[in-house]
């Protein structure tokens, strides 16, 4: 029995035409403000009052992307790749965690584009925009046209800043792979 999916390669010109498999992955991520921490945001510092509580440097921004990638490649999420029972992470620079993911996506796997937000009341965020995507594009060695974040508040409902509390920050992220 033939399929579809089997293209027969004779030439080079027979390989223009190989399908490509598209693959789209998604990652979230919550972490809560608290006094005495540095906020580090896509491998950015940005000053503020409150910095993120975790068990690596708590870059909420950066995990999104982690588990947005991996879940594409059918890979196991960062909770199992980097246990925060694992005192090895402890403090971790999430950067190089990503780092650490992009060594694990098998080779056939490309990222095609990543869009991410940024849920958070404050800080304003608008300023750190294009220094954090051209960092973590160069994390992954994409382009920064291939990396897009927006950011947006919750009006002071959910898990952001209220009045009398901190709150914390969120962040979502799709990418989209190609199987080459
Ligand atoms: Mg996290």
């Amino acid at each position: 029995m033939g399929g579809y999916d089997n293209t027969k390669i004779t030439s080079n010109s027979d390989l223009a035409r190989l399908p490509s498999r598209l693959k789209m992955g998604l990652g979230y991520d919550v972490h809560r403000f608290v006094s005495g921490r540095p906020l580090i945001l896509g491998g950015v510092v940005i000053p503020y009052q409150y910095g993120l509580l975790g068990h690596s440097d708590a870059d909420v921004l950066t995990h999104a992307v982690m588990d947005a990638i991996l879940s594409a490649a059918d890979l196991p999420d960062i909770g199992v790749l980097f246990p925060d029972t694992d005192d090895k992470y402890k403090g971790a620079d999430s950067v190089e965690l990503l780092r650490a993911v992009m060594d694990k996506v098998p080779r056939n796997v490309s990222i095609v584009n990543i869009s991410c937000v940024v849920m958070a009341l404050k800080p304003k965020l608008m300023g750190y925009i294009q220094s954090i995507r051209e960092r973590l594009a160069g994390v992954m060695g994409i382009d920064k046209g291939q990396i897009n974040i927006s950011a947006t508040t919750t009006e002071g409902l959910g898990i952001t800043a209220t009045a009398d509390e901190a709150g914390g920050m969120s962040a979502s992220c799709n990418v989209l792979v190609r199987l080459g």
